[in-house]
């Protein structure tokens, strides 16, 4: 088994179909090596050496790959022509992380390692430069101390013991760059640091490069398992056991004076996704320092750089003297670097996301990967590289992340509401979208807020990976510093949430919770709306308006539906919900829950005059009064999905979750009703239920309260009737809930018929209409090829059939669901995604059961999981006729649905 696969030169024992085992940046170092691009030579170790550290340690780790190692840093330095722990030709590493796909800020980076008293000296002699060699020592000592020798702050009251230094330093000489400091400075900072890393560990700071080495490569893959990582790889579902690679390459220097910078370039514009070759670099700097925020970062072209300093205010003359681009500022590496990302791009044949140095003028690429971008610009990046023929029909529909397209769906400002707010400060359009929300300044107090309902909007000076959680709640992210690189910015982009980043003149201040912007004081609290698309911050909130649906996203919905086997029908309970529905290409509707009609208005009334009742005289009573209301909702729902089959599903909750509760309203009741308040107390106390999920509820009211579906079933097909006079053309579909047993179904079904009959007597007119079931029981999966006897078509309710097939309660299921994903236990929540290995089971179950009775059984989902998109993979490899879902997440289905039949 090999575990150690080297590169440089032009040649590598990896390539970029290897990103399993080599992670994706070690896999595409091997590609660029292959292709030609600049890279400097290095190693990777395998993912699965990571996956032995975690289960069997460190020791075994050396024992296995010691060999491999000392001849990889070997093959370094016979191409470099250093030695790593020479004193006179020292050669200096990186050792980094790199999963299969990248988790941005998640792992830990070390540079400049080898690096000690005797380094520094002959890397500032041969540099000639001993500014930069100081400088890269001290940088060392804090990555290391930070990352390997855990001295990183761990909560946001630490303080870094490197940066408390570094600014006692900066303010005994009276500076306030990193840059201003001097020779004498940086070796002073070396030996504090020094000190400090003593201080806090107890230990001396490690002076042999090797045992720095295995310290930085252990770290990489301790920082696998690190809170971070594990939070992030949970909400982006990443398997534990794919573990990280680690690579390890000659350093390439951009911190050894003017000549020399770092950057990092996206080769098209990942929040628009126009093909725009952009990005920020940092003259005589280091890797993170662009990414950190510590220095504005200055555009890499010309013209983006005049777009930068215009959306800053910023004059032509201080923007060209202060902030040049790389192609003014170096001009020949510019145009290396712009030769460079349009081979990455014709190569990989998708939008790459560059890191470079330049070293002394010479360009090295560092890392090049499918860049993250946002829905819109996902959707237009796809459809231009379609257009120029780059990549084809399936592969634009395969590079959609359907759950993304949820960002292209929301509104976003109004344009007039706009024109009317006050702008009170303007940072750079980081992350696109509209948000409106409540000022916090922590990760935690988004989090509380949020699990409140209140809408928040986080506002950091910077943001780290630590303030993740927080971002994952908010509406919005506004940063005083960081670029368009900034973490703050490549997190919200991959989230697909509002972000205004690099807003510097907002002034943050973390103590009294307070920002100051446009000259007002925002307290925590205090509402304030974010542009991402202008960069824009607006006073207060501002109204929202519907995205527009048509161009490019449309192109990829058709796309969708040219590959599609399986039709997206909607959950919708009004002729609003209907429309929206429709607009987003609802074939129909999956589910029309008729119980959410009996709660508007005075109709829980004459629902609770039901209820109540003591005999069936009673009931037909309240029953009459329903009817016209019930049947009033449908025609507006029929005429909403003209043409289309409409699924109206009949009663199915408890019945106590319509009587009054409280005293107050019981009495209102009695009044009405004319009973005393101890009788409608008692009807009320004994409609109440140990488990109401499992009582009375469903068919089962249908069945004891025959007369409760005999409106129903009439007010559907009157409903029908009178839309079909009008020239609609109507499908009704009529649904039993949870049937079990066959001969639930054949009773409820025999009224339906009998009324439908008995109507169309009345009016001397028919139209055609199905009766079917849902399959939420697991019994009526079981005995699915019984049931489809009687049933038309077949809806799975995977809701109620997650909950009985787990025995979880879906109302209590939350308080230990979290718990249970934390721990592992679960790796998902099989409310939101489909447990394919356990409920997907009963699923198929009930499919081929019901279609070996009836092969041309219509079969929908119409649970949540209709709109997720593994779930609607499932349902589609099941053969399934259609997929339900929320309105919202139509287009989701659709396209995972064109995945399904594209990857069968
Ligand atoms: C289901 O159980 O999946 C379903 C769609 O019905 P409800 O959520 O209304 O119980
Ligand atoms: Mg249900």
């Amino acid at each position: 088994m090999k575990r150690v696969y080297t590169f440089g030169n032009g040649k590598a024992e990896g390539r970029a179909d290897m990103k399993n085992l080599l992670g994706g940046k070690g896999a595409n170092l091997a590609e660029m090596n292959l292709i030609g691009v600049p890279v400097p030579p290095g190693f990777t170790i395998t993912t699965e050496v990571c996956t032995t550290y975690t289960q069997q340690g460190r020791e075994a780790v050396v024992k296995e790959i010691q060999g491999d190692v000392e001849k990889a840093i070997a093959h370094i330095e016979s191409l470099t022509g250093t030695k790593f722990g020479d004193a006179a030709n020292p050669l200096l590493v990186s050792v980094r992380s790199g999963a299969r796909v990248s988790m941005p800020g998640m792992m830990d980076t070390v540079l400049n390692l080898g690096m000690n008293d005797e380094a520094v000296e002959a890397i500032s002699k041969k540099s000639g430069n001993p500014r930069f060699a100081w400088d890269s020592y001290r940088r060392f000592v804090q990555m290391y101390g930070d990352v390997v020798l855990g001295m990183k702050p761990k909560t946001k009251e630490d303080i870094d013991p490197f940066e408390e230094v570094m600014d006692k330093v900066k303010e005994a000489k009276g500076i306030k760059s990193d840059t201003e400091l001097q020779v004498e400075d940086l070796k002073e900072l070396v030996k504090l640091f020094k000190a400090a890393v003593k201080e806090n560990t107890g230990k001396d700071f490690p002076t042999s490069p090797w045992e720095q080495l295995w310290g930085a490569i252990c770290a990489v893959f301790d920082s696998w398992m690190n809170e971070r990582a594990i939070l992030y790889r949970r909400m982006n579902q990443i398997p534990e056991e794919w573990g990280t690679a680690v690579n390890v390459q000659a350093m390439v220097f951009g911190n050894m004076g003017n000549t020399s910078a770092t950057g990092v370039a996206f080769t098209r514009d990942a929040a628009t996704g126009e093909d725009i070759f952009n990005g920020e670099y940092l003259i005589n700097a280091q890797g993170e320092d662009v990414v950190a925020g510590v220095r504005t970062p200055q555009q890499i072209t010309l013209e983006g750089s005049r777009r930068w300093a215009a959306l800053q205010g910023i004059s032509e003359e201080e923007r060209a003297s202060k902030y040049p681009s790389l192609e003014e500022s170096m001009p020949e590496c510019a145009k290396d670097l712009i030769e460079t990302q349009q081979k990455l791009e014709d190569y990989f044949k998708d939008m790459q996301d560059l890191e470079f140095t330049i070293q002394d003028g010479k360009l090295w690429l560092l890392q090049t990967r499918n860049g993250k971008r946002t829905g819109a610009a996902m959707v237009k990046i796809a459809m231009d590289m379609l257009r120029a023929g780059i990549i084809d029909e399936k592969t634009a529909l395969k590079r959609m992340e359907a759950q993304k397209l949820d960002e292209l769906l929301h509104p976003v400002f109004d344009k007039d509401a706009v024109k009317r707010v006050k702008v009170v400060a303007k940072g750079l359009p980081a992350s696109p979208g509209a948000a409106t929300g409540q000022i916090v300044f922590f990760a935690d107090d988004a989090e509380a807020w949020a699990e409140k309902r209140k809408k928040v909007i986080m506002v950091r000076i910077e943001t780290s990976p630590e303030d993740l959680r927080g971002m994952n709640v908010a509406q919005g992210i506004l940063t005083a510093r960081g670029g368009m690189t900034s973490h703050a910015a490549v997190v919200a982009r991959g989230m697909g949430k509002c972000c205004v980043s690099g807003a510097g003149e907002i002034k943050v201040d973390y103590k009294a919770r307070t920002v100051e912007m446009g000259g007002k004081l925002y307290k925590e609290g205090d509402w304030i709306s974010l542009n991402g698309s202008t960069g824009e911050v607006y006073d207060g909130q501002v109204p929202t308006v519907d995205a527009d649906m048509s161009g490019d996203f449309a192109a990829i919905m058709n796309l969708a539906d040219k590959y599609t086997k399986v039709d997206v029908r909607t959950n919708a309970d009004t002729p609003r919900d209907a429309a929206v529905a429709r607009k987003f290409g609802a074939k129909g509707i999956g589910l029309c829950r008729t119980e959410h009609m009996f709660f508007e208005g005075d109709r829980i009334k004459a629902m609770r005059e039901m209820i109540l009742s003591k005999d069936e005289e009673g009931r037909r009573h309240a029953l009459d009064k329903l009817l016209p209301m019930q049947r009033g909702d449908f025609e507006g729902i029929f005429e909403a999905m003209d043409g289309l089959g409409v699924t109206i599903r009949l009663l199915d909750p408890p019945l106590h979750e319509f009587v009054p509760h409280q005293l107050a309203t019981q009495k209102e009741l009695a009044e009405e009703m004319g009973m005393t308040i101890e009788e409608v107390k008692l009807a009320c106390d004994s409609l109440a239920e140990f488990n109401p999920m499992l009582g009375h509820r469903g068919c089962r009211l249908g069945c004891t309260y025959p007369e409760i579906t005999e409106m129903q079933a009439r007010a559907i097909i009157e409903a029908a009737l009178n839309v079909k006079a009008r020239g609609i053309d109507v499908h009704p579909e009529i649904m039993v809930p949870l049937v079990g047993v066959v001969e639930e179904l054949r009773m409820q079904a025999d009224v339906i018929n009998r009324v439908a009959a008995q109507v169309f007597e009345e009016r001397g007119d028919t139209v055609a209409y199905k009766v079917g079931t849902m399959i939420e029981v697991p019994r009526a999966a079981v005995t699915a090829d019984q049931i489809a006897e009687v049933a038309d078509f077949f809806s799975f309710g995977t809701n109620d059939l997650t909950q009985m097939t787990f025995g979880y309660s879906r109302d209590d299921a939350g308080k230990f669901l979290k718990i249970y994903k934390e721990k592992g236990i679960l790796k998902t929540d099989p409310f939101e995604v489909l447990d394919q290995k356990g409920v997907g089971q009963l699923v198929r179950m009930g499919v081929e059961k019901g279609r070996s009775t009836k092969p041309s059984l219509k079969v929908g989902i119409c649970g949540e999981h209709g709109g997720e998109p593994s779930s609607v993979k499932f349902c589609a490899k099941l053969g399934m006729n259609y997929v339900s879902c929320s309105p919202y997440r139509v287009p989701i289905a659709r396209v995972a649905a064109a995945q399904a039949a594209i990857e069968e």
